[in-house]
């Protein structure tokens, strides 16, 4: 019999449906804690995940923990939230309800107030196929074959010398996209290769590896204004990243990637580790609700939402982050932070009668990006900092919104490691953590294929019984016959010619 746990949540009072565990769904469900609510956080993930720091688990500095902690602990001790697992499949905005499935187990949750914080994901402009080969940044699974795929490269390198073999390929790490996420990958990278790994090879020398960064767009970080990129860029080649701007990609496959100029040149460079940074496509489930309202998308799969952060015509359902087009907001943290808070009280004024905020405005706190240690760009409001300064407001902000105080403490210690020393704490890395999605995509259903459905195990269970007792039935049949016929025993020259 299944183990229930008694519940806070009652059948009469508002439900309330969160979709994402991200930075929307996690701060929309805190905010509602004191609320005359009943929270459903409906994730995909069991954990909330810091994305910004993804490029650290990726290049050994932090581990997966530190930045995706347990949505369920976090919560646990919120007792109007309920965490379910699940990725929603579809949202019926009639009936109020949300079906999500896990491997193969369908639930569908009624709903009286919804947030939808899905989120995005990596967008490869109409080529998918070039995720096989340049994995994006977007989850831990992709932060983890990133890390393996690099350190990867450096050992079959140092194997590659041993043989006398020409390793550049191996040697050569191209970063796709020269946003904050592409310029922050890049110069750890390079800092790997310069600092790190130096004296841990004897066949091969990594300060000789190649770090590229690679852009469509004529500068590096193109939202924190010309000056800053151009910055960005001198303290990228300072440490021996090259920089190639106007290139777009065209091909990605194996063994390197093929970019073309603006001129018309077509350049191709080798390289086995490819990282891709560029560009994002917001979560499907947008497309589902703009069916249903008519709300349109735009190019990036982004829904135009009501001032309020409401659908036209479903002034109960929220869509909150990097799924909305509102304003030119930005798909940063902060959006989605304050959209879901936003969002989060303005339910809470309803069930109280009170008037609405009225329409949601972004505060913009600015923006940053670290390149190496203490080495940072920083744009707040029309302020410009850089150098030292930045990297301490980096560090310092992102102590503060990393979740949980044991997490802090941890990530504190491995970035002493790191930055004051030249260690990465993180290196362990498996040949499942770099091959297993290209095998779990060649299953028809994924993860589902190799766990049986509910229901399926039941009938496959059946089925084996009737077999069995068919079999078993034939057996004993066989053996009556054989008495009967006085046939029992194995002839000796039959029984000596075994084995
Ligand atoms: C590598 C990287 C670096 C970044 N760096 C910065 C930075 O430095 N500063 C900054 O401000 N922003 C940064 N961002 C952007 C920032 O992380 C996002 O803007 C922010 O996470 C958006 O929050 P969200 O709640 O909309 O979505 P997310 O945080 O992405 O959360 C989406 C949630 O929805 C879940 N989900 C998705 N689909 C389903 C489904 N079908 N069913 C159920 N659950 C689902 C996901 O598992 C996740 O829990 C970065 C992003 C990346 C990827």
């Amino acid at each position: 019999m299944a183990a229930t746990q008694p519940t806070t949540q009652t059948a009469d009072r508002h439900r309330v449906v969160i979709i994402g565990s991200g930075f929307g769904g996690l701060f929309g469900t805190k905010q509602l804690r004191r609320s005359d609510v009943d929270v459903t956080i409906v994730a995909k993930t069991t954990h909330h995940l810091f994305q910004p720091l993804l490029y650290q688990v990726a290049t050994g500095i932090l581990s997966q923990g530190e930045i995706a902690p347990p949505t369920r602990e976090i919560l646990s001790s919120q007792k109007n939230a309920q965490v379910l697992l699940g990725e929603v499949t579809d949202i019926d905005l009639d009936a109020h309800t949300v079906t999500s499935q896990v491997l193969g187990r369908s639930t569908v949750t009624p709903y009286d107030s919804l947030i939808v914080a899905a989120g995005a994901g990596q967008s490869y402009f109409g080529n998918d196929h070039f995720a096989e080969f340049a994995p994006g940044m977007k989850s831990i699974d992709d932060a983890l074959e990133l890390r393996g795929r690099i350190f990867g490269a450096f050992e079959m390198a140092e194997i590659g010398a041993t043989r006398g073999e020409n390793v550049d390929h191996l040697l050569t790490f191209v970063v796709v996209g020269a946003g904050p996420t592409g310029v922050e990958m890049a110069g750890q990278i390079a800092e790997l290769a310069h600092r790190t790994l130096h004296k841990d090879f004897r066949s091969i020398n990594t300060r000789q590896a190649r770090v590229i960064l690679v852009d469509a767009a004529p500068q590096v970080l193109p939202p924190f204004g010309e000056k800053l990129g151009i910055k960005a860029k001198s303290e990228l080649e300072k440490l021996g990243v090259e920089v190639i701007l106007g290139a777009m990609v065209t091909d990605v496959d194996e063994r390197g990637i093929e970019m073309k100029f603006k001129d018309g040149r077509v350049e191709r460079i080798e390289s086995v580790a490819k990282i891709w940074a560029a560009g994002v496509q917001a979560n499907p489930l947008g497309r589902t609700l703009s069916e249903q309202t008519g709300a349109p998308l735009d190019r990036a799969g982004r829904i135009a939402v009501n001032p309020d952060l409401t659908l036209p015509g479903h002034p109960e359902v929220f869509v909150v982050g990097d799924m909305i087009n509102l304003d030119h907001l930005p798909g940063v943290a902060q959006v989605a932070i304050q959209g879901a808070k936003y969002a989060a009280k303005e339910i809470d004024n309803r069930l109280k009668s009170k008037p609405s905020a009225g329409p949601f405005h972004y505060f913009d706190k600015g923006s940053m990006a670290i390149i190496s240690r203490f080495r940072a760009v920083a744009l707040i409001g029309k302020l410009r900092v850089t150098g030292v300064l930045a990297w301490l407001m980096w560090l310092a902000l992102h102590l503060i919104y990393i979740t949980g105080f044991k997490s802090r403490v941890t990530a504190l210690l491995h970035w002493a490691v790191s930055f004051i020393g030249r260690g990465r704490s993180e290196r362990t890395t498996t040949e499942q953590q770099i091959f297993a999605r290209s095998a779990l995509s060649r299953l028809k259903r994924g993860a589902t294929d190799l766990v049986s459905d509910p229901g399926a195990y039941d009938a496959a269970r059946a089925m084996l019984e009737t077999t069995r007792r068919a079999e078993l039935e034939e057996r004993a049949l066989e053996e009556a016959r054989l008495t009967d016929a006085g046939e029992r025993g194995v002839p000796v020259e039959q029984a000596s010619s075994v084995g």
